[in-house]
């Protein structure tokens, strides 16, 4: 990460940790101006950080006239983070140091229909098998976490009435991945992960929607760099009711969410219908590129609908930019039926300034934002 990709500071021990660890600070000095926080707390909360074995300090820093500081560098054996960012038929799993950069990231298959006791616990194999052949000797693992494609109580961690996810209703997810490891967990919904992932890749944009368009449809609320997860349900527009001319019956049992219209589950519904097979939303953005015509027009009305619903929460929220990301996004109809819709219904004020764009963090960002969130939880 470079210096401008970065959340705004707020002074907790994990921003401390960050700004060292991302090379933006390398003194006690540096960390109070950046933070704001007095002198007197930085060389506390920095001297707690070093007792943790979390920071080293070294040789002259550089110097800024008069006394050399001593550098403050992320220890070497500072530890390790697991993280995975659940899908409905795969996960992507990784390890990032404690400056959040990945030291390995895997995609492998896995069912979550085979229910959360086995998802769960094929999760922490997994980042048991990537420390047996990714971690260098004696660096400790220092927290675990997971996006969940679905509703998660932030007070509990478990996960509330996911749609497509059978027997999950209720799940306490942390406790379950916390029975494997006596380490901080982190249970969040995948796109409030993704969101906090994007974050760090829009400087100046400190208050941004990230739309994930996948197999599902959801959405991560950043306001003024700070994830706005209200009681767990904040950005979920999958379920707000789109017109229509027919009835659709969505997963969760109302008729005509947008989830039952726009989101790749739906589409590929309807290709089945159509007799163009599809498995995955991937395929629906080759069929898009191949010019297959009936793929192309569905995700152009998938994306009409989503910015529909997009204009009522730009004209409320009035973010600095919409960030699409998701297994859909790449297929170009979608973000520009988005911007259309955004572009045409929405006030001029509250577009004037506002940036439309593909995530720039990639298939990754989820696994970022985890990583973000997760060393607050072990240093914060
Ligand atoms: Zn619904």
């Amino acid at each position: 990460m470079s210096g401008k990709e970065r959340l705004p500071v707020r002074g907790t021990q994990g921003d401390l940790l960050r700004l060292i660890a991302t090379g933006q600070a390398e003194s006690r000095a540096e960390l109070a101006r950046l933070s704001g926080l007095a002198a007197s707390s930085v060389s506390l909360r920095v001297e707690e950080l070093i007792g943790a074995g979390l920071l080293v300090e070294e040789g002259p820093g550089a110097s800024r006239g008069g006394r050399r500081p001593r550098r403050l560098r992320l220890s070497p054996g500072a530890g390790l983070l697991a993280v995975a960012d659940l899908g409905a038929q795969h996960a992507r799993l990784g390890l990032l140091d404690l400056s959040g950069a990945p030291l390995v990231v895997e995609e492998r298959p896995c069912d979550i229909s085979l229910g959360p006791e086995a998802t769960i616990d094929w999760i922490a194999a997994a980042f048991d098998d990537l420390m047996g052949r990714h971690a260098p000797p004696g660096v400790p693992l220092r927290g675990v976490g997971t996006g969940i494609p679905g509703p998660v109580d932030p007070a509990t961690g478990r996960v509330v009435a996911p749609s497509r996810m059978p027997g999950w209703n209720g799940f306490p997810v942390a406790e379950r991945l916390g029975g494997h490891f006596d380490l901080p967990v982190l249970v969040e919904n995948d796109a409030n992960l993704m969101a906090v992932g994007e974050a760090r890749s829009w400087p100046g944009r400190d208050t941004l929607m990230a739309v994930k368009a996948g197999s599902g449809i959801g959405c991560g609320v950043i306001v003024n760099g700070t994830l706005h997860r209200g009681r767990g349900a904040a950005g979920d527009i999958s379920h707000v009711r789109v017109s229509s001319d027919s009835s659709t019956a969505c997963s969760c049992g109302h008729l005509d969410c947008l989830e039952a219209y726009a989101s790749g589950a739906a589409l590929r519904q309807v290709l089945r219908e159509q007799g163009i097979p599809v498995e995955r939303p991937a395929d629906i953005v080759a069929l898009v590129e191949d010019g297959v015509p009936e793929a192309t027009a569905l995700v152009r009305n998938a994306g009409r609908l989503i910015g529909d619903v997009l204009t009522v929460l730009v004209n409320f929220l009035n973010p600095d930019a919409i960030v699409v990301g998701g297994g859909l996004s790449s297929a170009e109809p979608l973000i520009s039926a988005i911007r259309a819709a955004v572009y045409e219904r929405c006030l001029p004020l509250a577009t004037r300034d506002l940036e439309i764009g593909h995530s720039r963090s990639g298939p990754d960002a989820a696994l970022l934002g985890a990583g973000s969130l997760l060393l607050d939880a072990v240093v914060g």
